[in-house]
């Protein structure tokens, strides 16, 4: 009857899905004897979520369903600290996943795995950093495969949970790329189209460099609070080329020899503004905690 994956396609919010992710973690939604039900009629039917089986005496859902929705609340928190990753690849399931050992499985919802070479798991934004070093541990830079990585979203009317999956499962990929790349969407109003491109920034990046990227945006989230980040949003999007470099030096001047460093590594003053937009997207999904 319903898979694990059938089970996520009917959660409408991120909760809901951080639940039933946890659940099928814990091999926890085990319907093999729930009773399928009958045809509709006056005083029993199917579930109306799930739309397979039976309902509970007097009630609307299944037992199934009953368990997911009254657990849903205390995942709220969850699915709003936390990122879904719908990978694939082309040499099976990463080993990390096929048996995740503690450290992983504590900070991983999931995975459901979709056929043999694709999976969909939450995973804590400020852990994917490590979860990623995990992968190029246990396979180096060999693993083909592909992963889409992008927030959850709430119980909102015009997008469901279930859209986004759906949209992000369109976007399986004919050919595996050779290496395995990670693209990385940090807002939910994306176009089937943006898959490559987001705001005219390629968003797609093999797993090392996407790797380096989160190291500068923790790095950089580091040394930088809130405040800073503001005033260095605002130095680099003046309109005058001639301002902007005056505000940012007078700025670097005023930093550590360290952060001085820092800052002319990353070369951020000459990025493009839509790498820029980018990456102040990714910031609130890293840490500020560098060890992470
Ligand atoms: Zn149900």
């Amino acid at each position: 009857m319903l898979e694990p994956f059938d089970w996520v396609r009917l959660a409408r919010g991120g909760a809901e899905l951080m639940t039933t992710l946890r659940f099928i973690q814990n091999e926890a939604l085990d319907t093999k004897d729930h009773p399928v039900a009958g045809p509709h009629s006056a005083l029993s039917g199917p579930c109306i979520r799930c739309g397979v089986y039976s309902r509970r005496p007097r009630k609307t859902y299944c037992s199934t369903c009953s368990f997911i929705l009254s657990k849903t609340p205390n995942y709220i928190q969850a699915s709003k600290d936390s990122l879904l990753l719908w990978g694939q690849t082309g040499g099976g399931i990463p080993r990390p996943l096929r048996h995740p050992h503690q450290k992983i499985a504590k900070f991983i919802y999931g995975p459901a795995f979709f056929k043999d070479n694709a999976f969909l798991l939450g995973i804590k934004s400020f852990k994917l950093i490590t979860f990623l070093r995990e992968i190029v541990f246990a396979h180096g830079y060999d693993l083909s495969g592909h992963f889409l990585i992008f927030p959850t979203v709430g119980t909102n009317p015009k997008m469901t949970m279930n859209d986004v999956l759906i949209t992000a499962m369109r976007q399986r990929l004919p050919i595996i790329p050779d290496q395995l790349t990670i693209t990385f969407m940090p807002n939910m109003y994306w176009s089937v189209n943006s898959r490559k491109m987001w705001k005219g920034y390629d968003n797609s990046a093999p797993i090392q460099e996407f790797i380096a990227l989160l190291d500068t945006a923790q790095t950089f989230k580091h040394i930088f609070g809130p405040q800073d980040q503001d005033h260095i949003l605002n130095i680099l999007n003046s309109s005058s080329f001639q301002e902007k470099m005056f505000h940012w030096h007078r700025f670097v001047g005023l930093q550590d020899t360290s952060v001085q460093e820092f800052l002319s590594t990353i070369n951020m003053v000459n990025w493009l503004s839509e790498q820029r937009t980018y990456f102040f997207e990714i910031l609130p999904y890293v840490s500020y905690n560098t060890t992470n």
